[in-house]
């Protein structure tokens, strides 16, 4: 079968003139022969009447009977002409319909096709064809091919012959609004048809044909899902709207009517001037139109007037649609609230550039703005001041009053800090217990400019030491101010903080609650502690290092109790270097722990060989540097040793600072535990100096008490008993442990130390720290000639 759009009706030439010209001249012929006949016969009957005549009459007899015989015929093939003719004709005439019916058909949009009962395709117009013919890669299609082609609305292939809409129809039911899918294969696309069918009844009631009419909804159903997703796409966090060419409201989303405060309903179709905000001027808004016209978009700053009729300034995005379908054109307008923006950046600014805890800039800005000062005091001449303000064992109050006390603590100090602050200048703070203030543009002068930082520095120190009160505790603290000018000029910001931190060790050093201001033998002194760093690494290598012993006093009977062993460093060329100078040195590059290895391994090594040649054995105190014990591998380190020379560990006692057990608490309070378990003695050192929380006294056993020399020195300096000395002593019998009185110079000192109970001394007075061999000398005679 045949599913071309239309057939083409054959209109062949019948020849019906020349048939009719034919007939006529054979009528005219055949009239003329029986004419003559009949007058020849007249003529003969009247004039000759003979034989010719009779059969002459014959023929004329037989001419009129053939003619009447013939014109009968003749008469009767006309008619069956005519209505041959007459058919003929009505035929063309339903044929020129039937394909005139095909034609309009064909320019039908909807799919049309006629099915028998069999279902099978009777006819289909150019759109069904087209529809069904594109979803098959046949030329013809057959009904098992269509039913594999057509889906259901939700994709699935139709399997069941009941649910194609000419099947149902066939079984009599007239169906309405069906939805199909069909797959083009050629695009791969789904094309959504509406399909309905209706029976055609035959004039016996019985079912002919069914009539299908598909209807393409591909198109409304893609515009139907863009607009949702555009509507979707349209309810973002972003304040949205369009207006028409004309500036009518056509459209809002929910956030930019939260933001004008106007319903939405408000908003759609009024003018977008109400919109307008009185901070802009008219022209603002022609070039703003202009640009549009232009561009096609505009973008910038656009104050809204809100229903309250506040002004909101708002970054906008204006673009301009052109719609496919009506070629109008609209405004897409999408806005951010500037404020929440700004807020947002400031708080964002604020946060990356401000310390949490107090408010202030942190050390990030604070360069910045030391770098602006550089510059101010570079274009003026004027010289500027920078200050450091450290707050004195600050590491002490975060452990023991806690984070939250610590934080107030802080932030109620920058609070005083702030009051003594030029607008101008920066306050800022730079680390744990450490604040910075930026002086701009203080004196032309150096000593002027010198003197006015020292002023400030000592308004904050004063302000710094007033107590705090912060949940029901009082507070006190110090702090160590180091001051360093800079003229802009020669000078870079890196150089101005290496200044600072140089004179903040400088302070520190010097103790707490000092000032100090920068002087350039500081860097000579920084160099030059570059220098012993190196000779440092040099000297352990070539064992420059070796070790005095200062002998300890028992109190009471003027014996021999222990020593302490001293390291000493014998440079090549700058001669023996104090301790005191080459050890904070080694603690800060790390250098102690083999220093600290080396002092050990050392003692350990002599205590073996006076063992070994029989000589009394007493305790050796051995210094450990805060920064040697809380190192992970100390005890490792401390027990490979003593399994390395096999010394019983009660001849060791180790000499820590109240500074060690300032952090890591838990920690330390381990390794102490762990050496004590081994035997060995634990002593504090220059206890009653560093930040003596003496909590931990109820939390580590200490077996010893060393009391600073300071406060022996105090002993006769003030001609009366040092009230610290008398207090540490009858502290450490209440706890159980013993005092010895360190850097006993005089008779006085050590007489004053023995009426207070105290057990042991050790000092210039009895003996200064000796070489090992003559150490070996005084063990082989304990009795100290000068305590008697
Ligand atoms: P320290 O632990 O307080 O040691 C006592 C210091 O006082 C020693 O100084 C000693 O020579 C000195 N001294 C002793 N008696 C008197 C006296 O009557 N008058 C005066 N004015 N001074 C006296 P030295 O040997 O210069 O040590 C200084 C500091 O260096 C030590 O103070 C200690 O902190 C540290 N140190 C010494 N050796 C070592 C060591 O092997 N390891 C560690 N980590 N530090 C050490
Ligand atoms: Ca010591
Ligand atoms: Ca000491």
């Amino acid at each position: 079968m045949d599913f071309s759009p239309s057939t083409q009706w054959n209109t062949k030439s019948d020849g019906h003139a020349d048939t009719r010209h034919l007939t006529r001249a054979t009528r005219f012929a055949y009239i003329g022969v029986t004419l003559f006949f009949f007058i020849s016969l007249t003529w003969n009957l009247l004039v000759t009447p003979n034989s010719a005549a009779f059969i002459s009459s014959l023929i004329t007899l037989h001419l009129l009977v053939g003619g009447a015989f013939i014109g009968a015929i003749h008469h009767f093939r006309k008619k069956l002409l005519y209505e041959f003719r007459l058919r003929r004709s009505y035929e063309t005439a339903l044929h020129a319909e039937e394909e005139y019916l095909h034609q309009i058909l064909d320019h039908v949009a909807d799919g049309v096709a006629v099915f028998d009962v069999q279902g099978v395709p009777l006819y289909l117009n150019a759109t069904a064809y087209h529809l069904f013919q594109s979803a098959s890669p046949k030329p013809q299609l057959s009904i098992p091919e269509i039913k594999n082609k057509v889906f259901n609305a939700q994709g699935k292939r139709v399997l069941k012959n009941s649910e194609l809409p000419q099947i149902l129809a066939l079984n009599g039911e007239r169906v309405q609004g069906l939805e199909l899918s069909l797959y083009d294969l050629d695009t791969n696309q789904r094309i959504s048809l509406l399909a309905n069918s209706q029976p055609l009844m035959g004039s016996d009631g019985h079912l002919e044909a069914v009539v299908v009419t598909y209807h393409d909804i591909t198109a409304s159903k893609r515009a139907e899902s863009e607009l949702r997703l555009a509507a979707s796409a349209f309810e973002v966090p972003e304040s949205m709207f369009i207006t028409n060419h004309s500036g009518i409201i056509q459209h809002v989303n929910q956030e930019f009517s939260t933001m004008t405060g106007y319903k939405p309903d408000e908003l759609v179709g009024s003018d977008s001037e109400i919109l307008a905000s009185e901070h802009h001027s008219n022209d603002f808004y022609v070039e703003m139109i202009k640009t549009l016209e232009s561009a096609g978009r505009w973008e910038g700053e656009l104050w809204c007037k809100r229903k309250d009729q506040k002004q909101q300034p708002l970054w906008a995005k204006i673009t301009s649609i052109q719609t496919e379908k009506d070629k109008e054109s609209y405004y897409l307008v999408s806005m951010v609230d500037l404020n929440t923006q700004y807020r947002k950046q400031n708080e964002m600014i604020a946060r990356a550039y401000h310390d949490e805890t107090t408010g202030l800039p942190n050390r990030t800005l604070l360069l910045d703005r030391l770098d602006q000062s550089l510059a101010r005091s570079a274009r003026s001449g004027v010289l500027g001041a920078v200050l450091s303000v450290e707050i004195d064992h600050f590491v002490n109050v975060n452990q023991t009053l806690g984070h939250l006390i610590a934080d107030r603590l802080l932030k109620e100090l920058a609070e005083r800090l702030k009051r003594n602050v030029r607008r101008d200048d920066t306050l800022a703070r730079s680390g744990d217990g450490q604040f910075t203030l930026i002086l701009n543009e203080v004196a032309s002068n150096q000593d002027i400019a010198t003197q006015s930082a020292i002023a400030i520095a000592e308004k904050f120190k004063a302000r710094i030491s007033r107590p705090f009160h912060i949940f029901d505790h009082e507070v006190h603290v110090t702090s160590s101010i180091a001051i360093s000018t800079f003229d802009g000029k020669n000078i870079t910001t890196e150089s101005v903080i290496n200044q600072l931190d140089t004179t903040r060790k400088a302070a520190k050093e010097e103790g707490i609650n000092s000032i100090r201001c920068f002087h350039p033998e500081m860097l000579s002194k920084v160099k030059r502690q570059l220098s012993i760093e190196n000779d440092m690494r040099i000297a352990l290598q070539r064992d420059q290092f070796s070790l005095f012993f200062q002998p300890k006093i028992n109190v009471k009977n003027g014996q021999l109790s222990g020593a302490e062993a001293l390291i000493r460093w014998k440079h090549p060329q700058q001669g023996y270097i104090d301790p005191s100078y080459f050890i904070p040195i080694a603690e800060e590059n790390g250098l102690i722990e083999q220093l600290g290895e080396f002092v050990l391994r050392e003692v350990c090594c002599r205590i073996s060989i006076w063992q070994r040649s029989g000589l009394r054995v007493i305790p050796i105190s051995i210094n450990i540097s805060a920064v040697q014990i809380r190192h992970d591998k100390f005890i490792n380190s401390v027990n490979s040793i003593l399994k390395e020379t096999g010394v019983d560990p009660r001849y060791l006692e180790f000499e820590i600072t109240e500074s060690a057990l300032e952090q890591n608490f838990v920690q330390i309070k381990r390794t102490i535990h762990s050496l004590k378990d081994q035997g060995i003695i634990i002593s504090i050192d220059d206890f009653g100096t560093g930040y003596s929380n003496l909590s931990y006294l109820n939390e580590i056993v200490i077996d010893r008490l060393k009391i600073d020399q300071s406060f022996i020195y105090k002993l006769t300096e003030q001609k009366r008993k040092s009230p610290v000395a008398e207090t540490i002593i009858s502290l450490a019998h209440n706890f159980g442990m013993t005092t010895v009185g360190e850097g006993v110079e005089t008779k006085a000192q050590f007489d004053f130390l023995r009426e207070l109970g105290c057990d042991e001394a050790q000092g210039y007075f009895f003996c200064k720290p000796v070489s090992i061999n003559i150490f070996s000398d005084l063990l082989k005679n304990p009795q100290v000639n000068r305590a008697s």
